[in-house]
């Protein structure tokens, strides 16, 4: 099979067009038999996979489409610190203990995709620092207040805070008041992060099979989990599905509401150019509801993301939808080309809180990361492996995150909510 023919089940994205390390897919045929079987090979199930079999579990994951195709492969690539909430939404809601905990889970998150890079030398562009460029005055001086607490009270002295003359000298926007500056969050290419992952496990035991999607699993122990051509007896069963989890589990599609979100990127500026818009490859993203992201790659392109729909279904011309949102942060790339665009489906939940937990004594779930989910998908998995591994306590602690099911469950969550993100959106705008 050629590269070309691999790269038909990816969407077409710069992300797959510098992807490293693609394989021929392999389906399952057959019965098999596992101590875990995962479903779903994007950051939650190949990061659950890799740590169950490094604790001597044999583990199989199953991929309706191919490694990486869901929103780990598509994604902004920011490793934003602490959880999708910052630590003063969650001091308000959870005291400062709870909130404490919390970080510092996110920076196992953080430290997990850190030393998988090293370890298995994974060649995914990671990269240091974060800009969050403040919109509104309505937001001055959110940035000092949590720069500030987060070196008193989280031990975390990296980040601080940036008027609107230095913001703008690092990012050449007039969209900004007020920035906050993170050294120790970072970005990466996900895509090769997710296959190095993939890589990784197949290298630790793990059986990958793609173009294999579940159809059902039984509610026995073990669990017998169903394909079109074959099926997997397991001890325990990982729900790694996300936005992508469509009708196979009911019980918890209710929490999530699957969003599209959408990329492009350009031509390539040359270093003179791209150097203009920004001083260095850190990634950027402002405070509006729907967020606006962006960072240059190593061939000096600007990758974008912009708008969000609330429907199935990307808007025809991905480029056409996405470009406005960039030329209002730069209008001086008005005659540039867009040589890629690209969506993908993530999952959030009402409150913007990660959904783990177990629906079963042997069927464990992880999902809703709110478009936090690259430290937090990670350390997700890690923790799905802890606590089948027989450590619940650090799984627990995500795990008792108050979640809410949204109203109309499945069947009805889109009207209202529709309405709901689109109030919001358009308040960004005004
Ligand atoms: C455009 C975009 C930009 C984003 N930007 C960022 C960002 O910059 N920073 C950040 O932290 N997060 C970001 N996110 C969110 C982040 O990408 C996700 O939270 C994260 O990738 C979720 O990982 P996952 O493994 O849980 O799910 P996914 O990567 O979506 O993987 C789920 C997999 O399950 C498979 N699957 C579904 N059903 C079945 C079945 N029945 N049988 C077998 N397999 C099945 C799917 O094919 C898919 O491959 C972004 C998301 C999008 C879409």
């Amino acid at each position: 099979m050629s590269t070309a023919d691999i790269l038909e089940h990816y969407p077409q994205s710069w992300y797959a067009a510098t992807a490293n390390g693609l394989t021929e897919p392999v389906r399952l045929e057959g019965a098999e038999r596992a101590d875990v079987c995962v479903i779903g090979a994007g950051f939650t199930g190949l990061s659950a996979a890799l740590n169950l079999a490094e604790r001597g579990m044999s583990v199989v994951v199953l991929e309706a489409e191919r490694v990486g195709f869901g929103a780990s492969g598509r994604n902004g690539g920011m490793i934003g610190s602490g959880q999708r909430k910052d630590v003063l939404e969650l001091e308000a809601m959870f005291g400062l203990e709870r909130s404490q905990q919390l970080w510092q889970l996110a920076e196992l998150g953080k430290l997990e995709i850190r030393a998988r890079v090293a370890q298995h030398g994974i060649p995914c562009d990671l990269q240091k620092g974060q800009l969050v460029g403040v919109h509104s005055k309505r937001y001055l001086g959110w940035a000092n207040k949590l720069a500030d607490a987060l070196a008193e009270r989280y031990n975390y002295p990296e980040c601080h805070a940036l008027d609107a003359e230095a913001t703008r000298g690092m990012v050449a926007t007039e969209d900004f008041v007020e920035g906050f500056y993170d050294a120790g969050a970072m970005t990466l290419h996900p895509l090769n992060y997710t296959l190095g992952l993939a890589a990784a496990a197949r290298d630790a035991g793990v059986r990958i099979y793609e173009e294999t999607r579940v159809s059902r699993y039984s509610r026995t122990d073990p669990v017998t989990v169903s394909t079109e051509s074959g099926s997997v007896s397991a001890s325990f069963v990982v729900l790694a599905c996300n936005g992508y989890l469509g009708g196979l589990e009911s019980r918890v599609a209710g929490t999530i509401m699957p969003i599209n979100n959408f990329m492009i990127a350009t031509e390539p500026l040359g270093e003179e150019r791209a150097a203009s818009l920004m001083g260095g490859r850190f990634g950027v993203h402002d405070t509006r509801f729907v967020v606006n992201y962006f960072r240059l790659t190593d061939d000096d392109r600007l990758l974008f993301g912009g708008g969000e729909n609330y429907r199935r279904g990307f808007p025809k011309d991905i480029a056409a939808f996405v470009r406005p949102y960039m030329l209002k942060f730069f209008p001086q790339l008005h005659d540039v080309a867009i040589d890629y665009s690209w969506g993908g489906t993530l999952g959030i939940t009402l409150k913007r809180l990660p959904h783990l937990g177990r629906l079963e004594p042997n069927l464990y779930f992880a999902q809703g990361y709110s478009g936090h989910g690259i430290p937090i998908a990670n350390l997700a998995g890690k923790l799905l492996a802890e606590a089948i591994g027989g450590q619940a306590e650090r799984f627990d602690m995500m795990a008792s995150l108050p979640v809410t099911r949204f109203p109309g469950g499945t069947l009805l969550r889109y009207p209202g909510m529709v309405l709901g993100m689109l109030y919001y959106s358009l308040k960004d705008r005004l």
